[in-house]
């Protein structure tokens, strides 16, 4: 079946009142930046209320799909056929030639919803209804209607061009990139940031992540790892921005100068501060980070109660509450999980405490934290100061 274009439901931005203009702007623009990675053009415009991306050369259906199920704020996308009004006959014709072919010559139970966006055309919503049913019924005889279920809703809209449709896939849901302002995402190569990178996208807020590498305890390919990653998730939030710390002195500083067990607490209360600075200087809104109670030593209540004293920006954590099995399951969805998976050293692996402390006392750690006030101001400049960034997309 040739569509010409493709119908494109929203949801939750129907409802924004007056700003309602901004969001479908906003998903305007992701759709032609999703679109503009596939083969073939498309003149993607809003019109009485709706979003429509019109093929102007061929393309692949799969493959545009594909893009649009990846555009945070469509709930549905309705590929159509456009016709000329040329008369209710030839549009019967159309229809029934489109029923063919979109359904089989199979039985099935059928409704035809038809909507007037112009006045002037010669029958109403209610006479194009029955005389298209009876069309339907007389040309193909295996099928039957059901107004309550049916199994095919044929929809007809009727404006200055007359649209056929029948299919909704569904879409993502969520709103629009580019709505919600920005956050900074901790990335490590694991299966959890992601995923969290992902729900936070999904809300539209656009996404800038940053990475602790420590080489050479880390590879190169750790590190690619990231990168791949962050391609993952910028298929659906769009380019993400990707800050490469270096943090292999601080590690080494805090390995040699606190007590063991506290190690990843310490650590990752550097990783926060090192994260808030640079979210700062890129106006992002808040911190994202992949932590879930009680997943690790260093997510326990009590340990995730020393980390974020250092942040004075939100942190989101939105896989709080949920199991890992649960957070597995998002990232098969999205398509992070098998690199995820890959197994590369992440620097947290590699300086990790046999028995390290669950139930942290904050005053305890920020005690500790002093055994560096000689070299640690330094070392965060430095880190700072070398940050490597990558562009994601
Ligand atoms: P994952 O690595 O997928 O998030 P995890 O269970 O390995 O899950 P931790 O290593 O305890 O989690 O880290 C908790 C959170 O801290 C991560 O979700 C991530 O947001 C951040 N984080 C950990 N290591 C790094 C790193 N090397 N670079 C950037 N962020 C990191
Ligand atoms: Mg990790």
């Amino acid at each position: 079946m040739k569509y010409q274009a493709f119908l494109i439901k929203y949801g939750e931005i129907g409802v924004k009142g007056k700003n309602r203009y901004v969001f479908e702007d906003a998903l305007v623009r992701q759709i032609r930046r999703s679109l503009s990675r596939v083969e073939g053009s498309f003149n993607v415009t809003k019109e009485s209320g709706r979003i429509y991306a019109y093929a102007l050369s061929d393309y692949d259906y799969d493959e545009v799909v594909e893009a649009l199920t990846h555009v945070f704020g469509i709930i549905g996308i309705c590929p159509v056929v456009v016709t000329e009004d040329t008369g209710f006959e030839n549009l019967a014709k159309d229809v029934i030639s489109f029923l063919k072919e979109t359904h089989g010559e199979k039985p099935y139970t059928f409704k035809v919803n038809a909507r007037r966006g112009r006045k002037n055309y010669p029958m109403n919503s209610m006479e194009i209804n029955q005389e298209m049913g009876y069309q339907v019924l007389t040309a193909l005889p295996y099928t039957s209607v059901d107004v309550h279920k049916p199994d095919v809703l044929l929809q007809i809209e009727i404006r200055n061009k007359i649209y056929i449709y029948s299919k909704e896939i569904k879409g993502l849901g969520g709103m629009p990139t580019g709505t919600a302002g920005k956050a900074m995402l901790l990335l490590s190569g694991g299966i959890d940031s992601p995923v969290a990178g992902y729900m936070i996208g999904k809300r539209g807020v656009e996404i800038e992540a940053t990475y602790f590498h420590a080489p050479p305890y880390t590879s190169e390919r750790a590190k690619q790892k990231v990168v791949d990653l962050a391609k993952e998730v910028a298929k659906f939030t769009g380019p993400i921005k990707l800050n490469v710390v270096n943090f292999t002195e601080i590690q080494l500083a805090i390995y040699e100068k606190c007590p063991h067990d506290e190690l990843t607490i310490i650590m990752r209360r550097y990783m926060m501060r090192i994260a808030e600075n640079l979210a700062k200087k890129s106006k992002c809104l808040g911190l994202i980070t992949g932590e879930s109670i009680g997943q690790v030593a260093s997510q326990t209540m009590h340990s995730l109660n020393c980390t974020n004293a250092v942040c004075t920006l939100p942190v989101y954590r939105p896989v709080i509450g949920f199991d890992k099995q649960d957070i597995i399951d998002i990232s098969q969805n999205i398509g992070t999980f098998d690199t995820s998976i890959e197994p590369y050293e992440d620097c947290c692996t590699i300086f990790v405490a046999k028995h390290p402390v669950t139930k942290p006392l904050l005053h305890v750690i920020e005690n500790d934290e002093h055994h560096l006030d000689d070299v640690i101001d330094e070392m965060m400049e430095r880190a700072l100061s070398t940050v490597e960034v990558i562009v994601c997309e």
